[in-house]
């Protein structure tokens, strides 16, 4: 489809800021997410005590804490740690222990296991994305035959009884660590005990971007067959303590892009309104889960209608996630601040800091863009969180804040931001969530039972909190603020692309999770504050702050001076497409194709030039050359060739 006629001007906001500058981006949050001295120290406290609390309290026993020595100790950046992977997700195609205790010893235990995996590489069918992930590095590094010397020097190298344990460290991982269950039940089942603690779940069926009509069907039946599991076992508590459920949108359209904006409109829209009809009649939340930046545009266009739809009115169950690091997201919650309020709901809105950076920042080079649509410093986005935050807290009519941070530095000082917007704590003032196998021995700390109110207390009925707003964590007193879980559920086969994320997530060296467990990072270090970090680089860099990563080139410069990377138009952005719209309009000019060695005028036949997507849409005429100019042209050729043989060679070439 063209472009959209003109929109809201909060929507034209929202495009303008699409690639701003980081640092004039950054500019405005910078003041936002700055605290007062007496905020900054609260928050520091609160930061270390949490951190205290992760480090020396009980050890993340079980799997949880091997699977986070498992990310640190071994080496899982390397051949040898694509090969494991490979190995352990074939064994998480196993329903039972013994076979699966089988196969290790088949693959690993024996003397000839090399044999076997040579002859079967379905093992290493996924070794692409392992790759990717583990290493960085594309497939084409990874032949059967590296992988298998790998695993080789591995069991060389370690000894049997390891490997076996790496690869079953390593299993588990795949399959437990971040998945609640592989059927609705079975995850609604295991939450019972967390939710006995204080905690709230949000189930997400496992599965995105459906290739096929087929694909989106079946995904859509999940997600009911999800809504009315989980609707059934809320049993009436309501969108903010009840349980709900996350969606995808790419799973439930195959062509859900701004290029089909109607398709989407026309087929999309139905489904998600069908599935929060049905969230409604259960009144437990729905969740609409943020992902690439070219589809928030759309994303926008599909809430606004959900809001506006009749058989949703007055019901305050409609989420969506904010992703901090884009760089117009305080724009987006102006404008869906505003929706609210026209609409009359009060969103249910995730912050997230966002889960697809590595690839943003690829496409965005690959797509020869202005400017980055995302941060390029991680305190950059920590920044913009926070501001995201304030702006969220400040709206409380308008939307409930649900804060997804892993970050402990990050909970405390929302904590605190919420504590000076809006008073004591008070239940539907806001909440925290985590995902499944990586929040918990945060939110331990700060989940109360006492978060929970009973079915007939909601957003609506506030209670005075505890005013424990600050610092009063003490001797392993809890203090009381709900968290959500995000609960994925599903089998081994719609695993992987989750998975890589999450793994991208505890892997890289600038997260959280990941120094978290990294005994030579100081406290100091983890709970930094951002808006010192940013100043900080500034002062070192001799810069105003907010300047981008020096590492990361803007997309132009890529390749450095010598040579320009050559650029695209932002096929997403609807004021690009309105700007090329007019460009095209300007540049219709009827072509005229001659062969050189022809006139216009001459004998040859003539062809009309059609737009192959539009056959009224006439570009010019071709005009060929009759046989006559043939044979001339040859002709030509003939005479001249002598002369050209004999001519010396670098007079040729110039
Ligand atoms: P931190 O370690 O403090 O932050 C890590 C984050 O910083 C990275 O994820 C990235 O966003 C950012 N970052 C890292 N390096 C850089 C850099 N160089 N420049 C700029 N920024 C950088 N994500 C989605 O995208 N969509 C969702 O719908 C979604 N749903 C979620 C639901 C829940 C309940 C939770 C807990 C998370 C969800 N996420 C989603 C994932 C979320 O984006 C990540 O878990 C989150 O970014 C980690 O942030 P943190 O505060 O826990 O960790």
């Amino acid at each position: 489809g063209g472009p959209l006629p003109e929109r809201s001007a909060l929507r034209e906001a929202i495009a303008r800021a699409t690639r701003l500058s980081e640092a004039q981006a950054l500019a405005p949050l910078l003041a936002a997410a700055r605290m007062s001295p007496a905020q900054a120290k609260r928050t520091d406290a609160l930061a270390r005590q949490l951190v205290r609390g992760m480090r020396e309290g009980p050890q993340q026993g079980g799997r949880a804490g091997r699977v986070q020595s498992l990310m640190q100790t071994y080496a899982l950046s390397s051949e040898e740690g694509v090969a494991l992977m490979c190995l352990a997700e074939a064994l998480l195609r196993i329903p039972d222990p013994a076979t699966r205790d089988a196969l290790i010893r088949d693959k690993i235990g024996q003397g000839d296991w090399q044999q076997h995996v040579g002859r079967s590489p379905s093992l290493f069918v996924n070794a692409a994305s392992w790759g990717l992930l583990l290493t960085g590095k594309l497939v084409a590094t990874h032949s059967e035959g590296a992988l298998l010397a790998s695993l080789t020097r591995l069991v060389a190298k370690s000894g049997e009884p390891l490997i076996r344990q790496g690869v079953q460290l390593a299993m588990q991982m795949l399959g437990e660590q971040f998945v609640t269950g592989e059927t609705i039940d079975e995850a609604l089942h295991r939450a019972r005990a967390m939710e006995s603690q204080g905690f709230r779940y949000s189930y997400d069926m496992l599965g995105e971007a459906a290739l096929t009509e087929a694909d989106a069907q079946r995904y859509m039946q999940a997600y009911e067959n999800a809504i009315h599991a989980i609707g059934k076992a809320s049993n009436g508590q309501g969108v903010v303590n009840g349980p709900g459920i996350s969606i995808k949108l790419s799973a439930l359209h195959p062509r859900y892009s701004r290029a089909q904006h109607q398709r989407v409109m026309d087929e999309l829209l139905p489904r998600v309104l069908k599935l929060t009809e049905l969230a409604r009649h259960y009144d437990i939340g729905l969740n609409i889960d943020a992902e690439e930046v070219d589809r928030l545009d759309i994303s926008l266009d599909l809430l606004e209608a959900l809001c506006l739809s009749p058989s949703l009115q007055g019901w305050h169950g409609i989420g969506l996630v904010m992703q901090a690091y884009q760089k117009r997201s305080p724009l987006v919650i102006d404008f869906v601040v505003d929706l609210a309020q026209r609409t009359g709901h009060r969103l249910m809105v995730r912050l997230v800091k966002g889960a697809y950076w590595d690839s943003e920042i690829k496409r965005a080079q690959l797509d020869g863009q202005s400017d980055y649509p995302v941060y390029t410093r991680k305190h950059h986005t920590d920044v913009s969180y926070l501001a995201c935050a304030r702006q969220l807290l400040a709206a409380p009519e308008a939307v409930y804040p649900q804060f997804a941070t892993h970050n402990a530095h990050t909970l405390a000082a929302i904590v605190q931001l919420a504590h000076d917007i809006g008073g004591d704590y008070t239940p539907g003032q806001y909440e925290f969530q985590c995902l499944h196998g990586m929040g918990e021995p945060l939110y331990r700390q700060v989940v109360g039972r006492a978060s929970v109110a009973g079915p007939s207390q909601d957003a609506s009925t506030p209670s005075r909190g505890s005013g424990l707003h600050g610092v009063s964590l003490r001797g392993g007193q809890q203090f009381s603020r709900p968290c959500r879980i995000y609960a994925p559920v599903g089998t081994h086969e719609t695993l992987l692309a989750y998975l890589v994320r999450r793994l991208l997530e505890n892997g890289a060296n600038s997260s959280f999770v990941n120094r978290m467990g990294d005994a030579s990072v100081s406290i100091s270090d983890l709970v930094q504050d951002p808006v010192a970090r940013t100043e900080e680089d500034a002062q070192r860099e001799d810069s105003s702050p907010g300047q981008p990563h020096p590492q990361i080139a803007l997309p132009a410069q890529m390749y450095g001076a010598a040579r320009r990377n050559s650029s695209g138009p932002d096929l997403a952005h609807e004021p690009t497409l309105r700007q090329l719209a007019v460009y095209m309009q300007a540049q219709v000019q009827l072509v005229t194709v001659t062969p050189l060695t022809a006139s216009p005028a001459s004998g040859g036949a003539i062809h009309t030039l059609r737009n192959p997507a539009d056959h009224s849409d006439v570009l010019g005429t071709v005009h060929y050359a009759s046989a006559a100019e043939v044979d001339a042209a040859l002709q030509a050729a003939t005479d001249f060739a002598p002369a050209w043989a004999v001519t010396p060679p670098a007079q040729r070439a110039a």
